[in-house]
């Protein structure tokens, strides 16, 4: 018996990793591998999502309309041009659904996020991967890598797994050079995290341009990670093409009460990012002191740190000790990165005891 046989394409696919969320020995353990906000959720949101309770029995607004209008209201934006996805990661796979296919070509960067490639495999079109410029998103070579068959370009900005920044004028360079038939979208996952003025200018290219996508996400900042819930915003043709392939029902209705309350409690957003940053560069100065034993930190703008090992600790050995230890980050052979561990920002506790048993383990190597 052969049954029946997948997609050439979806065998292609290599399943996405997530990040552990246990040791494996039973112990209490830091999870700081999955880029979840560590200060919990705001308790706004927590009541209105528990205030849903009463009224399972019925089907969510499809259309997600009051959400939309909070979004629209605090950005600024046309609600009837946004649309919302369980988590972003449905925006992105919209994406692709709707403007790629089989014999089509949808580029992203090397050390790009992981989503992507299964996105753009799922619809069978081909994905194409442009080099990095040390880590980062290179603009020149995305640019280069563009043929008549491109449809769509990923990039996430700040980018996962590297934490790398594309300043406004590199992403405003790289929208002007791609054809109007290319749809470029740009993850912004981690923009809650960004300083007032680092605004990487996205959601002011799509709100006046027919070929831009910006997906934001309330998994992040926003510490909405369990509920599922992204947003896109394009222009109308593009949103009226996602809707089409769109599941009727994707964001349950105490997720949309619970991201509601959530975009209004901005004390919430502003400690968590306050909190992101003291702590952020704290580790990176802890990270920096390792340098003579082979470790270094890419410049985050994000809610975690790539660490690069190129010493006699190599990133899987430190990978297992951490896990050990208690601390459990992302080790990404699967994307490259065999020499590199991925480290969410945690609570202070968090924070401080890893950075201890990282020295103790580069220490120990010694
Ligand atoms: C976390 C993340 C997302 C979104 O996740 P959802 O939970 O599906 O909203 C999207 N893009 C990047 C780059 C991310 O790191």
């Amino acid at each position: 018996m052969t049954g029946p046989s997948p997609k050439d394409w979806v065998k292609a696919i290599h399943p996405y990793v997530p990040g552990k969320s246990a040791t494996g020995s039973g112990m209490r353990a830091a999870k700081l591998s999955s880029n979840e906000n560590p200060l919990g959720t705001s308790e706004k949101a927590r009541a209105a999502f528990a205030a849903q309770a009463a009224g399972l029995e019925r089907y969510p607004d499809g259309g997600a309309t009051a959400l939309r209008e909070s979004i629209a209201q605090r950005h600024g934006l046309d609600p009837d041009r946004i649309i919302c996805g369980t988590g972003s990661d449905e925006v992105l796979h919209q994406a692709a659904g709707a403007f790629a296919g089989p014999g089509d070509e949808v580029i992203y960067v090397r050390y790009g996020f992981a989503v992507y490639e299964i996105a753009i495999r799922r619809v069978g079109a081909t994905p194409v991967i442009a080099p990095d410029r040390d880590y980062a998103t290179d603009v020149d070579a995305i640019l280069a890598a563009v043929t008549e068959r491109t449809r769509v370009v990923f990039v996430a900005n700040p980018n996962n797994p590297t934490s790398t920044y594309t300043p406004r004028e590199e992403i405003a360079r790289l929208h002007a050079g791609l054809p109007d038939h290319v749809l470029l979208v740009l993850d912004q996952a981690y923009a809650e995290y960004l300083e007032d003025d680092e605004d990487d200018g996205g959601l002011a290219l799509a709100m006046s341009a027919s070929n831009v996508l910006v997906t934001r996400t309330f998994s992040k900042i926003f510490g909405l990670a369990a509920e599922r819930i992204g947003w896109g915003y394009a222009a109308a043709p593009i949103i009226d093409a996602m809707h089409r392939i769109r599941l009727p029902f994707n964001v349950t209705i105490a997720g949309q009460h619970a991201a509601i309350a959530a975009l209004g409690d901005e004390d919430f957003v502003a400690t968590s990012r306050a909190h992101n940053a003291k702590w952020r560069s704290w580790l990176t100065a802890e990270i920096d002191k390792l340098g003579n034993a082979g470790l270094r930190t890419l410049e985050s703008k994000a809610n975690f740190l790539l660490v690069l090992f190129n010493g006699a600790v190599t990133a899987e050995s430190a990978y297992h000790s951490l896990m050990e230890r208690g601390y459990i980050v992302r080790w990404l052979p699967g994307q490259g990165l065999g020499h590199g561990l991925r480290v969410s920002i945690g609570s202070e506790e968090e924070t401080r005891g890893f950075a201890a048993a990282l020295r103790e383990i580069v220490g120990e190597a010694a």
